[in-house]
């Protein structure tokens, strides 16, 4: 089978030839049909994560070894099973969606299915052989999900941008009739965030974005206001509205974090989801004094992968904007992202 590999930290994806897989115990095997491009294959590219301050977390630190098959939205036909794979012969040639947030499979976090908490990650296209690919082995098939009568190109995205966004949101707790979920940033995530926010029933959405473009895109897609968080007055105008109950960053960069933990109202949460990088100085006596929560959230469990689908599938969340791109276009797809030029999401159709 052909695949898209990293095979140098920092260089484009090389093609190259890997023999059929042949799926073991319960292994099974996707051919894979689409497959999303999403803006964290960009840190795997480069091999490490901008800590700030000059700092860098390698990504070789974490046990990412080069040749990487990256894509982790991956979405395709049921193909072969393992001998010892709980699943249908009838099962066979039906179309899945892939959790891929994959752990070691036998510790007590992973046997209560919170593989994302795993300490020993097996990630599909970052530890273990993803979807920039023809095809893509999956250790167990209760990683299958039924995305029946979900457009299959929408459908992969819900596995990384979707979840992500999802498991943030239900992170905060506040009165969503009345109180202020703050949105940071419109890229492929927060767009996905937006959408979910909606369909969980937050009622009462900001969203800063840096983009004048996007800024409009949430005021179409339903967002209250739409703010520039470089103006200079911006955070003190949502602090003097009563401040953000709960703020949800999807950058994840120094800016938007001061500006989000900032804006908080007294108890309010900050959850970072974003990945860009940096860092921030915070002085502990406002901490205490606003009773704020700071807290991170990586992508998603399979259960919050499942309840998410339910959603999609009643009709609760507003479709985001996807482009399919070819297989062997994904060097390309891949640039685009890194550009900033993307309005919603990319995802490779074979
Ligand atoms: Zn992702
Ligand atoms: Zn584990």
């Amino acid at each position: 089978m052909r695949a898209y590999a990293v095979k140098m930290f920092c260089e484009p994806l090389a093609p190259i030839e890997q023999p059929d897989p042949q799926p073991a115990g319960t292994e099974v095997v996707i051919d894979v049909t689409r497959c999303g491009v999403c803006h964290s294959d960009l840190h795997i590219q480069d091999g490490y994560y901008d800590l700030g301050g000059g700092k860098r977390l390698s990504l070789a630190d974490r046990g990412v070894s080069t040749p990487v098959i990256m894509g982790h939205e991956v979405l395709g036909r049921l193909v072969a099973k393992g001998p010892d794979a709980p699943i249908a012969d009838s099962e066979i040639g039906k179309t899945f969606l892939v959790y891929p947030w994959l752990g070691c499979g036998t510790c007590e976090i992973c046997r209560r299915d919170e593989e994302n908490y795993c300490p020993k990650p097996a990630s599909l296209g970052v530890f273990r052989s993803g979807g920039y690919a023809e095809k893509c082995v999956v250790p167990h098939p209760k990683h299958l999900v039924d995305v029946t009568g979900i457009d299959p190109t929408l459908a992969a995205t819900y596995a990384c941008s979707g979840i992500t966004a999802y498991s943030a949101l239900t992170k905060i707790d506040i009165d969503k009739d009345n109180e202020t979920l703050l949105i940071m940033g419109l890229g492929g995530v927060g767009m996905s965030g937006l959408q979910i926010a909606h369909a969980l029933g937050f009622r009462n959405i900001v969203v800063a974005d840096i983009d004048a473009g996007k800024r409009e895109l949430a005021i179409a897609n339903g967002a209250r206001d739409a703010i520039d968080p470089r103006s200079a007055d911006a955070a003190a105008k949502l602090a003097e509205a009563g401040g953000a109950a709960g703020a949800v960053d999807f950058v994840g960069a120094k800016p938007t974090a001061e500006f989000a933990i900032a804006a908080l109202r007294k108890g309010g949460t900050y959850v970072v989801v974003g990945l860009f990088g940096g860092d921030i100085t915070l002085s502990i006596p406002p901490i205490v004094l606003r009773a704020i929560t700071i807290r991170g959230s990586y992508v998603g469990n399979l259960r919050e992968l499942k309840e998410l689908i339910a959603l999609v599938r009643a009709g609760k969340v507003k479709p985001m904007p996807v482009e399919t791109v070819s297989f062997n276009g994904v060097n390309d797809a891949l640039d685009r992202l890194r550009a900033g030029k993307v309005q919603g999401r990319l995802v490779i159709a074979r």
